[in-house]
């Protein structure tokens, strides 16, 4: 007997199988009567334009009315289910107050009533309801059975819409729209969309018609025998290593492909229509989640299996289809997932804007946008980025607003904005020769964080100086292998020399998290409670090795450089990575090379760190708070996960302890202190930071101007006043509050819009 739990996992299969929002209503109305054996299922999905409910879907009431037939807010038991936020099971329904029936859906016979809203992410995406026309008090297991479906079904809707996959009836075409993402890195951009895509992604292949399918069927045969081979050369090369049986699971692989297996059904789809790429994912990803379905633990592991062909397959189809893309001189990139080696394709001077819909505030993504001083929006996990190609947009990046199709009003109007911004930047980057120091002459070391590109000149202007971050894993991430020894020695060397005689901190090797190199995947349940940083490189000495000689070797004859390690949870990693850099100094003595002794940092960023920032700081030279990392360990909140946006906060209460406690351990060992991640670059931040002594804030290019005007403007007393006040709120909204407050009594509110990227 199928269980209430196969009729879930089948009705959402096939939801997921669905092409289009409709039919995906299709499914669930007829589905959800069968198993529940109901007279009537129907969907309301909420139309954010005209703010009513409208009737989708049904089965057993009328057809001719679905995509027509509305209800407005408070109208009938739809809308009492949507404003409670909870399902309404009624036996008879007309005896409740709220009673409507729509009469042109035919629903007057129906007494009974069970109704369950459709959540996505707190925001009500509709009601799914049954009903009946004899009376019947839907049980227990009925409601369980809905409510659990409608959770399920909600994440498939709102992610449909969202990627433009299926469309909800009639707003295919929109006009001027707005879709709400996160503020990734300030400013505003006016542009014209480039959408990409993430390479040999099975998940993100839109679907095309295709004009010549057997010229498009060869073309797919080609790809396949390409592949074929590939993997055959890698039986050969690894059949010495392994057992008879396991050789034989190379040729299971192989056969898969056969025409008579997936191929087949690959080929069948492209003759009806559809281009090869859209085929072979559409065919791949049934047969992954068919084998996710399946209980035998073995065969379920198969469709990792599958989904590797796929990729394999897919890769090859998409290398011969590569299209040379245009960049207009306006380019807003837009994309599922976008990446450092996407941004560096865009030929210079045409980037304008960015638009991610994962990500989040401090995602590498908005880091990297921030530096380069490109408004950006991440998490825009509403927009349905497939369909914005070449479309014109506004890119808000102080509200996380993305303007889509604007009006010519409306485009006015941000220009207005974008102007004032530039006059305010313009006029705060003049001040660049001045001292960082606050009016009773306090200073206050401000460094740059480099990595993407060095912005030297840009940066030494603006008032650095020197380096507090060097991200050594971005030269990492735009190869194709890990770099040589030499090769890094050269990199290295150019960033001394271009800071000299200014310190460069250069931090070594931080992959893992949201950061893997291609040619070195890491993959994870957890990726960053995993893997990350100074855990990986000493699990393999060779790369740390090689990159501190690298480092050092650099420095000949310079001595500006401070190295620093990441992610350091306990005083053993400490002892072991300094033990490897105190022996690759000696082996570079022997060798005859002339090298000081570099100062050494452990940045602090995981909360063990915190507790033991004093028994760290005996160890070394200095202390480097990485508030990115900190704030998301102590919050346990992931920094790159949209979703929980709302939760990640550096101006958390417990967070600002942390941060205390840090500077005050520092200090009692004699030891400096710095802040290296980006609310070091939030202009109130700076201020309460100063307070809690930091001696370096190290930050974005970008960053620089705004900070260096703001600490300008007030005395250490007052920077003190405003720190005692926020250590006594409970939460980050107050702090937000007293530190915008401050700021536009100093009268620096122009910085206030920035405020939202911490
Ligand atoms: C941090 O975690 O604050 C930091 C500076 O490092 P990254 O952002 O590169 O993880
Ligand atoms: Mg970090």
């Amino acid at each position: 007997m199928m269980t209430m739990l196969d009729s879930l996992r089948r009705i959402v299969q096939q939801v997921n199988a669905a092409g289009d929002l409709n039919s995906a209503l299709e499914v669930i109305v007829v589905e959800v009567c069968k198993v529940m054996g109901t007279e009537v299922c129907s969907v309301f999905l909420h139309d954010t334009a005209t703010d009513r409910y409208v009737f989708m879907a049904t089965e057993g009431l009328n057809r001719e009315q679905a995509g027509v037939a509305s209800l407005a807010p408070g109208e009938g038991l739809v809308a009492q289910v949507a404003k409670r936020e909870e399902p309404l099971n009624l036996e008879a329904a007309e005896a409740h107050p709220s009673f409507y029936a729509l009469p042109e859906i035919g629903e007057e016979a129906f007494s009974s009533f069970l109704g369950v809203p459709i959540i996505h992410q707190r925001r009500v995406l509709g009601v799914l309801v049954v009903q009946q026309q004899q009376r019947r008090r839907f049980d227990e297991s009925d409601e369980a059975f809905l409510v659990t479906l409608s959770a399920q079904l909600a994440a498939i809707i709102a992610h449909a819409e969202a990627t433009g996959e299926m469309s909800r009836h009639g707003i295919r075409e929109f006009g001027t729209a707005t879709f709400h993402g996160i503020a990734g890195a300030p400013g505003i951009a006016i542009g014209e969309c480039v959408l990409v895509r993430g390479t040999a992604n099975l998940d993100s292949v839109p679907s095309r018609p295709c004009a010549d399918p057997e010229a498009e069927v060869a073309f797919f045969l080609q790809c396949l025998a390409n592949v074929r081979d590939d993997i055959g050369r890698l039986a050969k090369h690894m059949a010495p290593q392994l057992r008879p049986e396991e050789n034989a699971l190379f040729d299971a692989y192989v056969s898969m492909l056969d025409d008579a297996a997936i191929g087949h059904e690959v080929i069948a789809r492209i003759r009806g229509g559809e281009w090869a790429q859209g085929a072979l994912s559409q065919v791949m990803l049934e047969h992954v989640r068919t084998f996710e379905r399946v209980e035998d633990p073995y065969l379920r592991e198969r469709a990792v299996d599958v989904r590797d062909l796929g990729r394999r397959v897919l890769s090859y189809l998409q290398d011969a289809t590569e299209e040379d893309r245009h960049y207009p001189q306006n380019t807003v990139l837009v994309g599922e997932e976008l990446t450092a080696s996407m941004l560096a394709e865009v030929p210079e001077g045409h980037l304008v804007g960015l638009v991610s819909v994962r990500g989040s505030v401090n995602s590498h993504l908005a880091i990297m946008a921030r530096a380069l001083g490109i408004p950006t929006v991440v998490g825009a996990v509403d927009i349905p980025f497939t369909r914005l190609e070449s479309q014109q947009v506004i890119v808000d990046g102080y509200s996380g607003d993305v303007v889509c199709n604007p009006s010519a009003e409306l485009r006015g109007q941000y220009q207005t904005l974008r102007d004032q911004e530039l006059q305010f930047n313009a006029d705060i980057e003049a001040q660049g020769d001045e001292p960082c120091e606050t009016l009773d002459g306090r200073r206050v070391h401000l460094m740059v964080n480099t990595g993407l590109l060095t912005e030297v000149s840009r940066s030494l202007k603006l008032g650095a100086e020197g380096v507090g971050l060097y991200r050594t894993e971005i030269p990492f991430l735009l190869r194709d292998r890990f770099p040589s020894e030499e090769e890094q020695r050269r990199i290295y060397r150019e960033q001394l020399e271009a800071f000299h005689p200014k310190p460069v901190t250069m931090r070594t090797l931080d992959i893992g998290g949201d950061k893997s190199l291609p040619y070195f995947p890491i993959s994870e349940d957890n990726p960053f409670l995993g893997w990350r940083g100074i855990r990986v490189t000493l699990d393999h000495p060779e790369i740390y090795l090689a990159q501190v000689r690298a480092m050092l070797k650099a420095s000949e004859g310079l001595d500006n450089l401070r190295i620093m390690l990441p992610m350091i949870s306990c005083l053993q990693e400490l002892d072991e990575a300094l033990a490897l850099l105190y022996r690759a100094h000696d082996e570079l003595l022997e060798e005859g090379f002339k090298l000081v002794k570099p100062p050494v940092g452990v940045m602090v960023e995981v909360p063990a760190a915190v507790y033991q920032a004093r028994e760290l700081a005996r160890r070394v030279d200095f202390l480097s708070v990485g508030s990115n990392d900190l704030t998301q360990y102590l919050l346990a909140v992931d920094r790159n996960n949209a979703r929980v946006a709302d939760l990640y906060h550096s101006y958390h209460p417990a967070v600002l302890q942390a941060l205390k406690s840090v500077a005050e351990a520092a200090h009692a060992e004699g030891k400096p202190v710095s802040i290296c991640g980006e609310l070091a670059g939030d202009p109130g931040a700076a201020l309460i930071l100063l307070a809690m002594g930091y001696d370096i804030l190290s930050m974005g290019a970008n960053s620089l101007a705004r900070s260096k005007y703001v600490i300008r403007q007030v005395t250490t007393d007052q920077a003190r006043q405003l720190l005692d006040r926020v250590l006594e709120f409970h939460h980050a909204r107050e702090v937000q509050c007293a530190v915008d407050e401050t700021l536009r009594e100093f009268g620096v509110s122009p910085l206030l819009r920035s405020g939202s990227i911490v």
